[in-house]
């Protein structure tokens, strides 16, 4: 549904001399008359939906407001500037809730050197809303975008995948550092973060490319998370690689590398601490494909979608 909404929302929005890139990709980026371009981007959480003020604490869901927007600044390869917040706080809980909230955010700031620019706080009868707007600086090397991926392409992923929602979703660290040095260093044809679901994400790469994408399934990093969760859910163990696949808010890197940079950036694993790998590649006919040996199969994009 929120696919359908951007697709129309882009058709009704007149080209602006100011927007390079508009709504559709994980940030929009804005020429600027001084150095860089500058990258903007938003997201709104709420109570409910997104977490549940009930059972998790308030500067775990301060922290991933923030932290969500910084993964879109990565996923467009720019430097975090700054951020502005807007809090929406039931009227039960007071004051007290916000202080929480940046308690919870201002340890990320100071990490990722943002300033917290200033925001808005409002109390009302419903449940907690808190959407956080942040700027970025596109470097030399220009932004990151979904659109650039080509046939042959190489999917180079950081770090594991699924099971998220047994604390990754809260804890996670924004490749920020990660997709600055792999924008650097290497030749990036298009990336995202994956916030919605390995499978979901890497088809929306794709068809922004105008082409497909073959994931290796054997060589899907699974989160320990993961197969955790698969036993969880059948009540006996197997692989994760379903979670993998499409639980979403794993907030890694997904990129499409081309076939020299991919082989040199897996020699080099330049990330610390951070695994790069390899789980397929890119190809002319448009959709999603698994491969396991020599059997190829369509695959059915998996994650989540917000409904309306
Ligand atoms: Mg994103």
């Amino acid at each position: 549904m929120e696919l359908e909404f951007i697709r129309w929302l882009r058709e009704q929005l007149p080209p602006h001399p100011l927007l390079k890139i508009g709504p559709g990709d994980d940030a929009a980026v804005l020429r600027t008359a001084g150095r860089g371009d500058v990258v903007v981007t938003t997201d709104l959480i709420a109570d409910g939906v997104d977490f549940d003020l009930r059972v998790h604490e308030p500067r775990q869901i301060g922290r991933k407001a923030l932290a969500m927007n910084l993964s879109d600044l990565a996923a467009m390869a720019a430097r975090p500037l700054a951020v502005v917040v807007a809090v929406n706080l039931p009227r039960l809980w007071g004051i007290q809730l916000a202080v929480e909230l940046y308690e919870g955010m201002l340890p990320l700031a100071e990490k990722f050197n943002v300033a917290i620019a200033g925001g808005d706080t409002n109390a009302w009868d419903g449940g907690l809303v808190i959407s956080v707007t942040a700027l970025g600086e596109v470097t030399p090397r220009g932004p990151l975008v979904r659109s650039g991926a080509q046939p042959g392409d190489r999917i180079i992923v950081t770090g594991n995948f699924g099971g998220s929602i047994h604390g990754h979703h809260f804890d996670f660290n924004p490749r920020v550092a990660e997709a600055l040095l792999l924008n650097d260093r290497y030749t990036l044809h298009a990336g995202l973060d994956c916030s919605d679901g390995l499978s979901l994400d890497l088809s929306r790469i794709a068809a922004e490319s105008k082409c497909g994408a073959v994931i290796d399934l054997d060589r899907v990093p699974i989160a320990r998370a993961a197969r955790a969760q698969a036993i969880d859910d059948l009540g006996l163990r197997d692989t994760g690689l379903r979670h993998a696949l499409g639980d979403g808010e794993d907030f890694e890197l997904i990129l499409a590398v081309p076939p020299k940079d991919a082989e040199k950036m897996l020699a080099d694993q330049p990330l610390d601490g951070v695994k790069l790998a390899e789980i397929g590649e890119f190809v002319r006919e448009p959709g999603l494909w698994s491969r396991r040996g020599d059997t190829r199969e369509k695959l059915v994009p998996r994650g989540f979608e917000h409904e309306f």
